[in-house]
Order: C-alpha cells, then structure tokens, then sequence
C-alpha cells in the first residue's frame, strides 16, 4: 500500500549534475507511484538566476524522456525557485518567504527537508543559517539530507558534525551514502536475521572469515584532481565499504526500528581495532596500478593526466578488520577496492568454516561460502556440501542460487529514489550515523598517517589484475583466499 507523503523539500543546488541527473528522476518516481500526490512541494535554490518556469523547463528536460505528458505538467507545478547565494545569510529571508509561499499553495504543514547537493564545504555553513535565519518549521519535522563526503577526516568531520548539531539533532541528519540504499546491501539484514540458521551461525564458532569487494575497472578517468588527494582509502573504504561492514558485524538489533539499528551498528563499531603503523604494516597493503599487460591504453597511475608523477597515492587498499566483542573474536573482515582491476564488482562473501565429520571419501566437507553480490547482475548464492553423484561417498560443493528477474530490477528502486522516501517516511535505517562515520575516520585516518610518513611499503599491480599479490599473501597468512578471483 502506497502512503501519500506530506513534505516539502528545498534543494539547495538545485541547478546542479546530482540535482538534474539523480534527485528530480528519483522525486518524479515518487510521484508516479502515488508518494507524493497533492500536499507536496519542491524549492530549488542555487547561485543561478531563474524564473519558475525556467526552473521547470530544466526540471522537465531531466525527467521527461518517455514519460506521459500530463503527469509530468501536473508534477512540475510543484517547483518553485529562487536564487540565493548559501554565504550570505541576507538571502535566506527570500528563500524563506518561497518556502513559507509554497507551503501555503500547497497545504503542506511543517515536514520540512533540506538536501544539500552543494560542495561539502558549504555543509555547515548552510545548516547553520537555517536555524539562524528561520526557516526551520515549527509543526511537523525538519530534516537535512547531507551528500558526501561527511569530512575529509576525523577532524574535518567533527567540524561538520558541531556545525549541524547546532541547528539539528542526529535523528534529523540523513547522511547520504548510496550504496546503503542499493537492494543487495539492504539485503543483508532479512538473511541474517529472517533466517534462524543464518542467525545462529552469524559468529566466530561457524564462519571463518568475511570478504568485502569494491573493485572497478576504471582507472582515474577526469577525476584525478579529487582522486590524487583521496586514494581508494577516503573514496570507497571510509565510506561504503565501512558502511557495508555495519550491516555484516552489528549485533543483533532489539527490533527493526532505525534507532535500534543504529544503536546495534554502534555497537560493532564501537569494538573495531584501530592500527598504529605496526597494526597498518600488518593488516594492510597499499597498491598503485601500473600499466596493463593485457590492454593496450591503460597506462599506469602515474602516467595518467593531471596525477603527478612521483604521486604515492593508493588506488588500492586491501585489509583485515578486527571487532573486538565476543561474537567476532578471532574472526578476520577482509575488505579491498582498487582501480584498474580484472573485473568490476561489489560483492559479500561470507566464509563459513568446514565441519568435522569424516565420510572417509576423498573429497571431505569443504568451508561454504554465501555471497551477496550487489552489483552487477545482483545475485545471491550459497554453496553447501552434498554428495558428489558418484559411486563412492565423496562430497562435493554445491550452488543454491537467487537473483531477481529482469521485470524485478527493472522495478526497483534507484538508491536516490529510497534515500529520499526514506528521509521524508522518518526512516533512518539507511543512512550514516554519526558514530559510525566518526569510527570510520578514526580508523582510516591512523592507515592515512602511516601512508602520509610513507611508512608502509606502495605495493604495483598490473592494471586489469585483481590487485597485488600481497594482498592474497594477507589472506593465505591466516590460511584464507579470496573467494572473488576476478
Ligand atoms: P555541481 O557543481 O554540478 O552543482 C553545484 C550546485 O551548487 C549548483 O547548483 C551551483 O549553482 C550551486 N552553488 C555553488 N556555489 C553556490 C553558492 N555559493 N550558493 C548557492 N549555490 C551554490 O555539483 P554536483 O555534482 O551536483 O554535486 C553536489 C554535491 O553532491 C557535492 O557535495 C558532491 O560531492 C555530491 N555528489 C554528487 C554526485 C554526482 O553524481 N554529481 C554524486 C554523489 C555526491
């Protein structure tokens, strides 16, 4: 059953790329699917001067294509613009009476959302005026959608946190990391907890190591100004993949509320070790792609335009994450992404440890492995022992397969799209906590300081390879591989 959403939601850069390209289709989605219906309405704001209507116009270029005209007339009525620059508070009385004025037309009462796709630098400088210049809601709620990335490190990070706790509270925050809003990800909790046999097993005595994935096949590309000072660290590890590992190491939650949630994520990652240089020379392998031996164009890092040539930056990282808590001792959380890799992937595998009893044939019980891939062609699989269909009594490893068929896919929700339903149902569930996001900083900003000293060795791969070999010798240390070999 869809229930209609009463909100009203000011984009501040609104005549931005995620504006155009991400937040209107997946606003327009709601609307088509009955979210949001009469009592809603939408306030663009940028540097930008433009009328209503131009506002609309680029509004309808970026939701158009194919869709029933009606509709989309019907939908854009609910835009409304007015340029501001965020600096200066003067132009927060204006945006004021816009938001006031379109509340009004559109009978929607408080319920107040401020997304912020602006530059992160802008973050709480803007939270700030909101509350100062009035125009938080007095009925209803008001929440704030933050884009990435939440800080550059802990510190930066703290900053911004002190600026937002200024004018709102945690449960008003809704710090936007996509890959919690992607199917797979979300679909970690209902294994875990819907199924008691997985449930049970979810701990040191049964599995025996788990295995995160980002890996891309990109290189740099354009973006080599940002990546050059980010590093596969700070662009895929502080975030999504710890973001990941929430859902794989919290405890079991009291219920499936978003504070009981957070509260069990927090619990996790309150137990993470983090590493001095011993610990980061231990634990962690740095690497930078060289050139490729099977492709011809994929040049090495350092040959890639605009990285400097001696740059030490990690377009690789591969680790192993230990929670201190009963539930985990002992249990290594293997994680890496890298660039220039052999396969592009985003996936979950969780090892199970190999039983005991003895059949006597020649092939034993082996580990068995569920893998949650989330992208691409999302699938789950979980291998299991039975017999090998032969005349002795060996056993062999098995697959047990889902993936959702293409009419599925096609029907699901983009993570802009869920994110955004979400902040405007009061679901929490999804986004980033503050604890979480401060831990992972830590963590990361300990490996940063080692890597910055230049006090862990920079590992080459070969482009178009799953990364370098001692991120695999990491693993074979602890008498574990990788279940995703490219
Ligand atoms: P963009 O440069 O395309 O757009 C920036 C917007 O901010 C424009 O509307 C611009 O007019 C406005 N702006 C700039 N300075 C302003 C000021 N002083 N006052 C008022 N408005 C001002 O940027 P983007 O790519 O849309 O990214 C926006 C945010 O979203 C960033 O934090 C980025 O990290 C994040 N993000 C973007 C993407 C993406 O795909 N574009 C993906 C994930 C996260």
């Amino acid at each position: 059953m869809v229930n209609e959403l009463q909100t009203l939601v000011t984009f501040f850069g609104a005549t931005g790329d995620l504006a155009k390209r991400l937040l209107y289709p997946s606003v327009f989605n709601l609307y088509k699917k009955g979210y949001l219906k009469e009592h809603f309405a939408i306030v663009g704001t940028s540097r930008q001067k433009l009328s209503d209507a131009e506002y609309q116009d680029m509004v309808r270029t970026s939701i158009s294509e194919g869709q029933d005209k009606d509709q989309v007339e019907g939908f854009l009525k609910h835009f409304s613009y007015i340029a501001s620059d965020v600096t200066d508070a003067a132009g927060y009385a204006g945006l004021h009476d816009q938001i006031e004025a379109a509340s009004d037309k559109f009978g929607v009462e408080g319920n107040r959302i401020f997304y912020l796709a602006v530059a992160p630098r802008f973050f709480g400088t803007i939270a700030q005026y909101l509350k100062s210049e009035g125009l938080m809601a007095d009925k209803g709620y008001n929440r704030i959608m933050i884009e990435k990335p939440f800080g550059t490190s802990y510190e930066t990070a703290e900053q911004l946190q002190n600026e937002l706790t200024t004018a709102f509270n945690e449960d008003q925050v809704y710090r936007i990391d996509h890959f919690m809003g992607k199917e797979m990800v979300m679909n970690i909790a209902p294994l875990r907890f819907g199924n008691p046999m997985l449930n049970t097993a979810w701990n040191k005595d049964y599995i025996k190591n788990v295995q995160v994935t980002l890996a891309e096949t990109l290189g740099v590309e354009e973006r080599a100004g940002y990546y050059d000072t980010a590093g596969a660290l700070l662009d895929m590890i502080q975030n999504h993949t710890m973001q990941i590992i929430g859902w794989l190491a919290m405890e079991e939650p009291k219920d499936f509320s978003d504070v009981a949630i957070r509260d069990a994520k927090n619990a996790a990652f309150s137990s993470l070790e983090i590493y001095d240089e011993k610990g980061a020379n231990r634990y962690f392998v740095r690497g930078q792609y060289e050139a490729s031996k099977t492709v011809a164009g994929h040049v090495a890092y350092t040959d890639e335009p605009d990285v400097p040539k001696d740059s030490k930056t990690n377009t690789y990282i591969a680790g192993e994450l230990h929670f201190n808590t009963p539930r985990w001792e002992g249990v290594p959380f293997y994680i890496r992404s890298g660039k220039r890799m052999a396969a592009k992937t985003t996936r979950i595998d969780v090892v199970f440890k190999a039983g005991a009893f003895k059949f006597g044939g020649q092939q034993e019980p082996q580990e068995t492995v569920l893998s949650i891939v989330v992208s691409p062609d999302a699938h789950i699989t979980m291998s299991m022992n039975a017999k090998e269909v032969s005349d002795n009594f060996s056993t062999q490893l098995i697959d047990l397969n889902w993936a959702p068929t293409d009419k599925q896919k096609a029907e699901t929700p983009a993570p802009y799209e869920r994110m955004l339903h979400d902040a405007m149902d009061g679901n929490g569930s999804n986004f980033a906590d503050w604890h979480g996001v401060a831990t992972a900083w830590k963590f990361v900003d300990a490996l940063s300081d080692v890597y910055a000293e230049d006090k862990a060795p920079l590992f080459p791969y070969d482009s178009d390879t799953m990364g370098p070999k001692e991120a695999d010798d990491l693993l074979a240390q602890n008498g574990d591989a990788w279940v995703f070999k490219g």
